[in-house]
């Protein structure tokens, strides 16, 4: 699933759009006949149907590729800081993001030197997000390292 297309400053061009999800490209992947969804939305789909989701062409997970141009493109688009309805008018990066909502006054808890639970609650979510769709990719390249990570987590 992508980011939100509203959270950013400016329209994001069509490009930079995942046709699954319909929202900006997050981790980037593209299929063996170019075309680029986001890993979250490209895997799942890999999995059951082994089709470019544009019905172009058969893949197979093994082929999706990383893009790394796309994805730093999208990361230094500008959005709008999570607390804009609390009265925050910042934007910054997307990869500045995390680091500006940690010290953004208008966040909901006074900054204290530990992470609470409450604070970092999104960004946590997101990378386990991730972990596991890494661990979900690693699956269909190597069976059996993958599942016994699977199990530790
Ligand atoms: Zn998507
Ligand atoms: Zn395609
Ligand atoms: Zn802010």
């Amino acid at each position: 699933m992508g980011f939100d297309p509203s959270r950013f400053a400016a329209p994001v061009a069509a490009e930079l759009q995942c046709k699954l999800c319909g929202r900006v490209l997050e981790e980037p992947l593209s299929a063996p006949c170019g075309h680029v969804f986001c890993a979250g939305c490209l895997l799942p789909w890999a999995a059951r149907r082994r089709l470019c989701p544009l019905r172009c062409r058969p893949l197979a997970i093994a082929d999706l590729r990383p893009v790394l141009p796309l994805r730093s493109l999208v990361q230094k688009l500008e959005v709008k800081c999570d607390y804009s309805p609390r009265g925050c008018g910042r934007t910054v990066r997307l990869r500045e993001l995390p680091a500006h909502l940690a010290a953004c006054r208008y966040g909901p808890e006074p900054r204290s030197g530990l992470p609470g639970p409450g604070r970092s609650g999104g960004a946590v979510v997101r990378s386990v997000l991730m972990q596991r769709i890494f661990l979900l990719a690693q699956i269909f390249t190597d069976p059996w390292e993958a599942k016994s990570q699977v199990e530790k987590v």
